[in-house]
């Protein structure tokens, strides 16, 4: 029983925590990213977390049209125009056979743009 209790004290205290990066995050805020690091390195001198946990709550969400719509790993179903992923054959929505989109990108879509500097 008193493991139990020590682990999820320690859970709670873990996001406790972590409580401005995760109100940031909930909020959309354009620093959420910068507020968890913050929150991450000084969160232990309490006065960093407490200067995450104003900066989360302070600042100003991302207006919903500015957060991106559509997933650029994903594509439209020539059928029922649902987004499906671009290896894939059968959609998943509506069954319908689809050409599986150039393998060889398709398998490895990690750089789109080539580093000049590194050849
Ligand atoms: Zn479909």
């Amino acid at each position: 029983m008193e493991v139990i209790l020590t682990i999820a004290f320690i859970v709670l205290a873990i996001v406790f925590y972590f409580l401005p990066a995760l109100i940031a995050d909930k909020r959309k805020v354009a620093a959420a990213g910068t507020i968890a690091w913050v929150n991450f390195f000084f969160g232990w001198t309490i006065l960093g977390w407490i200067a995450a946990l104003i900066w989360a709550v302070a600042e100003a969400p991302i207006a919903p049209a500015a957060l991106p719509r559509d997933d650029p790993e994903q594509r439209d179903c020539p059928a029922c125009y649902s987004k499906i992923d671009p290896r894939a054959t059968i959609c998943p929505h509506c069954r319908t056979a689809v050409e599986r989109l150039g393998s060889a990108d398709a398998e490895a879509p990690a750089s789109p743009k080539p580093n000049p500097y590194y050849r």
